[in-house]
């Protein structure tokens, strides 16, 4: 099977004025869609052609580079994309609000955490807010497209929310102010989403 570019739940310019509509819609038909494209080359007449994205995700030490890239850049703009909506932001509610208290402390506590994990994660890569085995939250960043599924991972969990700290993500608006770009995120995510995956 060949993977595809889904277009997004939203317009371009819905997430304004956190996040500018020619960032939007260059990072999803240009830069998704490049991995889409390139993933697909990779694993063409592969094994991983048989595979989900989880899939390839969770056995990602098996396939070479070009797999794991465009894979984890499939895998995460997929997820980035779901949890943010126009008019989003606020509070989670429920469970997943007392998972994160349990966790963390506070929302405060974890939003200065979340933001410090993609501040100081060096070049490109990605902030997590992850499930880990122990069905406990977790913060955490990878490098590059690499994700908390994949089996070389770090830390390893199942994502709940990302933030996309690549340059392409923020640089058209925000230049080289990834603190600016991170703050203005907590009011596009989508905690029905996030909520939907802790659950
Ligand atoms: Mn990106």
């Amino acid at each position: 099977m060949s993977f595809t570019l889904t277009p997004l739940p939203y317009d371009y310019a819905a997430l304004e004025p956190h996040i500018d509509a020619r960032t939007m819609e260059i990072h999803h038909s240009k830069h998704h869609q490049a991995y889409v494209n390139n993933l697909n080359a990779a694993i063409a007449g592969t094994d991983a052609a048989k595979m989900s994205i989880d899939e390839i995700c969770k056995n990602i030490s098996k396939f070479p580079m070009a797999v794991r890239n465009n894979g984890g850049g499939h895998y995460n703009h997929s997820l980035f994309w779901l949890v943010m909506k126009p008019n989003g932001g606020g509070l989670p509610t429920g469970a997943l609000n007392d998972a994160i208290n349990a966790a963390f402390g506070s929302f405060d506590e974890f939003k200065t955490k979340f933001n410090a994990a993609g501040a100081t994660r060096f070049g490109s890569g990605w902030a997590w807010l992850i499930k880990n085995s122990a069905d406990k939250l977790e913060i955490c960043s990878t490098p590059n497209q690499d994700n908390p599924l994949m089996d070389l991972a770090e830390v390893k969990g199942t994502p709940l929310l990302g933030c996309d700290v690549w340059e392409h993500a923020y640089y058209l608006h925000y230049q080289n102010r990834r603190p600016d770009y991170m703050t203005a995120f907590w009011n596009v995510i989508n905690w029905d989403e996030v909520a939907k995956r802790f659950a």
